[in-house]
This record gives structure tokens, sequence and C-alpha cells, in this order.
């Protein structure tokens, strides 16, 4: 596939360091609090590319962190930790909290048809893992004590902004985030790669460590994670857009420094969901979650729509009118997709391959995903048979993942149960959504209008109304539905 690459700032074919075999790395979740539905625009795009490198025949080993110790309100290793916070907002442990989120971020996944990755490791299971890369950073002079804790020393590197279609004063993190400085810092970027002593002294999670008892940063975990499960050539690194400095910028510079060449030679970056009011942050203490969409009626396959619908580099703005408009296109998809029949005879394998190349070349252009939806259109309206049609489908849902065939064999067993429960009485024939009581009125309103009583035949109609139901009537009876 051509993917655009946040190192390089170019689309260009993308390459693994085996042949068929792609390391891939994601940030995974900071769990002091429900993801938000902008967290996980990231995780969505971040599983189709992970699908789409599948279909292409890739032997895929994915890992994901998980943030339960060391990420600070302020990015510039400031602020209290968020663990911590979380912890006393709702009065439970550190672990409780790190816990209860984790579980509650992989049933979002789940609702979102996201696949968990290979590998999922929380930070505070690797531990030696972070020592002993500190303490080789610290050994080749990469790193230094002060004030009790261990730094980075950013000036030992030629290159430390890779990400550098920045201005360097924009990126001070102290300037730009409104913080003080850490006065132990040798330069301004430099970073914590573990606390001992300092002012966050009532850190539930410590650990002993050869420069006494502290806790990691927040960077090191990623470098630490990586290096064990990856392995120290990376071909992939995910995360969302804000995750590219200082977090990517200073993994970067760690985990070269610690190994001696470089890691990881492809960085994806998905943009921001926004809202009218901005970027959707957790911090902020103000967004929406998954469970939130559904309490007011949506499908979260409808979120995951409206994600696919547009690029990942670009960024996408949250409002319930265009969720309403991505869940109407993808419900009348869904009916689309249930009105096609299975006749019998074996799918067209010369069709389904010709949509397979036209697949990996459109959504291959660097994970074109609306074209990937269009695609789907595309096959709707093709000159092959329904069940060719069906097929090919099910092919680009593997990426795709919104539950196309499913939804579509749901919705066909719907409406057969409906008509087998049709209800019949002197001729006159209701069909519903296989609720007797409701048959039972709507035959009353038949046997009203029957007898001319057209007060009482509209009264019974307005009584359904009131409870969502619409009559339709058809030669020879009713047919009643939910709306
Ligand atoms: P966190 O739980 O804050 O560590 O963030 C988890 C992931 O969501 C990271 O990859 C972030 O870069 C990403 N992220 C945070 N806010 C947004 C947003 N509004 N839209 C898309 N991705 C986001
Ligand atoms: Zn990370």
């Amino acid at each position: 596939m051509q993917l655009y690459n946040s190192l390089t700032h170019k689309k260009a074919p993308f390459v693994t360091h085996t042949p068929g075999r792609v390391e891939m790395y994601t940030c995974g979740p900071t769990v002091y609090h429900f993801a938000h539905i902008g967290n996980l625009r990231s995780y969505i795009m971040e599983d189709v590319l992970e699908k789409f490198l599948r279909y292409e025949g890739y032997d895929v080993n994915r890992v994901m962190n998980i943030t339960d110790v060391g990420h600070l309100a302020s990015d510039a290793d400031t602020g209290e930790d968020k663990m911590l916070k979380g912890a006393r907002r709702e009065h439970k442990t550190v672990m409780e909290i790190a816990q209860f989120y984790t579980d509650a971020f992989f049933e979002d996944c789940c609702r979102l048809n996201i696949k968990t990755p290979d590998v999922v490791q929380p930070a505070t299971g690797c531990i030696d893992e972070y020592i002993k890369i500190v303490s080789g950073l610290l050994d080749k002079g990469y790193a230094y004590q002060a004030g009790g804790n261990v730094y980075f020393d950013s000036s030992k590197l030629q290159k430390y902004y890779v990400f550098n279609d920045h201005n360097e004063e924009d990126l001070a993190v102290g300037v730009r985030e409104g913080v003080e400085e850490d006065s132990n810092k040798r330069n301004k970027n430099d970073f914590v790669l573990w606390f001992t002593k300092s002012k966050f002294e009532d850190q539930a999670l410590k650990w002993d460590s050869p420069w006494g008892v502290g806790y990691p940063g927040w960077h090191i975990e990623c470098s630490g994670i990586s290096l064990k499960y990856n392995g120290e050539y990376l071909d992939l690194h995910c995360g969302g857009v804000d995750n590219a400095f200082p977090h990517h910028t200073n993994e970067i510079a760690q985990s070269e420094s610690y190994i001696g060449h470089p890691w990881c030679q492809q960085w994806f970056h998905v943009h921001h969901l926004n809202t009218n009011s901005g970027k959707m942050s957790k911090s902020k203490g103000e967004f929406l979650t998954v469970s939130l969409l559904e309490e007011k009626g949506y499908d979260p396959l409808s979120y995951r729509f409206f994600c696919l619908q547009s690029h990942y580099r670009k960024a996408l703005v949250f409002s319930w009118e265009n969720l309403d408009n991505a869940q109407g296109a993808y419900q009348k998809l869904i009916a689309r997709i249930a009105a096609l029949q299975e006749d019998g005879s074996p799918a067209d394998e010369a069709v389904r391959q010709k949509y397979r190349e036209t697949f990996l070349a459109q959504v291959g252009n660097d994970l074109n995903t609306s074209m990937g939806i269009t695609l789907l259109y595309d096959v709707l309206k093709a000159k092959t048979s329904d069940t060719t049609k069906l097929a090919v489908l099910g092919d680009f849902d593997g990426v795709l993942s919104l539950s196309l065939l499913e939804k579509a064999a749901a919705q066909r067993a719907k409406v057969a149960a409906a008509k087998a429960a049709a209800q019949t009485s002197g001729g006159y024939t209701v069909t519903g959504e296989g609720d007797a009581a409701i048959d039972a009125r709507v035959l009353a309103r038949g046997e009203a209008k029957k007898a001319k009583n057209f007060a009482e035949a509209d009264r019974i109609r307005d009584e359904l109304k009131a409870q969502g139901i619409e009559i339709t009537d058809v030669p020879g009876g009713a047919v009643w539905k939910r709306v």
C-alpha cells in the first residue's frame, strides 16, 4: 500500500523490515476515565489499517500499551498523575480505576468492531524493562540524574525534532502549555525517564530502582513495551496526532539512543475529532462516549461508518446532524444489502478477484476509507449475481468491519418473522413486527373500517401512533412498523 509517513512527510510504498511481516505498535489509552469518541476515532482508523495490511497478506504483530502509571496532567512532566486524579475523583485505588477503565475501553472497542491487538500490556507490568533501558541510557551518557529524577539529555542528539514541520519555539513545552518548567532539566527538551523524590510523593504505585523508589515517566513505557514485544525493528507506529510531540519525539530519542540504530521507519498519525468548540479532550471533562451515543439511540457502528467516510489525515468535525446523516446512510446501506437474495449458485470468482484488486488499489492509497465505502455502493449496482455481491461485500467488510452481512441477515430474519406472524381475520391480514397485542389493535381497526365506523378506526390509529406505531393500508389488510 501507499502510506503517508509523518517522519518523511511523504506518501510512499509501505515496506517492512522482514518481508511479509509487520511489527506494529499503538499508543494505548490512559485509563483514568472513559475513552471519548475522539480517542476511538484514532483506534477505529488504526484498526482498519491493521485489517487492511492483513487483507494484503501481511502477518501483523500488533502491540498496545495501557497507560496506568506516569502520564502527568501536562505532557511536559508537570501536574499530577492522571491516574491519581481519577482515583481521587472516584474514591478508589489507582489499580481499581485502571481495571475499570481498561475493561470499559475494550467494551467500547467491541461495540465498534475494533479488534483487540495481539499483545496488550499495562505499563505497570514492564518495570524491569524500563529500568534496563534507563540504566543503558545512563551508561551511554544519554541520561543524567538531577533532583532525584533521571532525565534524558536531549542535547546529546544531533536531531531532536524529528517530526520537524514545526517551529521550535512553539514546541518548547513549558511555553506551549503555560506551565512552569522543571528547574532540574539541563535543556528545555529534556524529559523524565524515572521519577523518584519529587513533588509527586503521594504517587500510589512505586517500585524499587537503582535510583531509589519511584516510577517511570510516560514516554519510556512505549519504548520499553515495543522493544520487548516488537523487537528492535518496528515497522509502523500509530497514535493520535497530539502524540507526535512530545510523546513520539521522546520515544524515538530514547529508543534510538538505547539500541544504537534507527528504530521505527513509518509513523501513522490520526487527526483529531473536533467539536465546534475545538478538540474533544478527556482532561476538559466534557466529552462523548460510546455509551452516551447508545443511550441516545445511535448504533455504535453508525459512528464507525461516520469515521470511515472521512480521511484519517483530516480533522473531523462531530455534530449530531453529521451523525444523524451517517446513521441514515448506514441503515439504508444495510437495507439494500438485506434485499439481496442468495440464489444457491456459487459466487463469480473472477468478479470477486477484480473487486479485491480495486479495493486494494483504492483503499491502499493512504488508507482511503471513504473510497472503500463508495466501493460498497458500486458493488450493489454491479451487473453480477446477488450471491457474488454478497461475497464481495463480505470480503470488504473483513477490513471495514461494519457488520454488513450480519446486520442484513438480522434484518431479513426480522421481516421473515413478521411475515410468519401475520394475523388474518375475515380475509383481512395484518403484518407487523411480531407483537400480538398490536396485531390485535390493527385488526380491530380493520374491522371498524369494514363496519364504516371511521371515528373508531381513526381513534385506534392515533392510539397506536402515540406508541410510535405507523400503519400502512395495503390491499387485503394493513402493515404496521415501529418508527
Ligand atoms: P489518551 O487516552 O489520552 O492517552 O489518548 C488515547 C489516544 O487517543 C491517543 O492516540 C491520542 O492521540 C488520541 N486522541 C486524543 N484526543 C483525540 C481526538 N480528539 N481525536 C482523535 N484522537 C484523539
Ligand atoms: Zn506511546
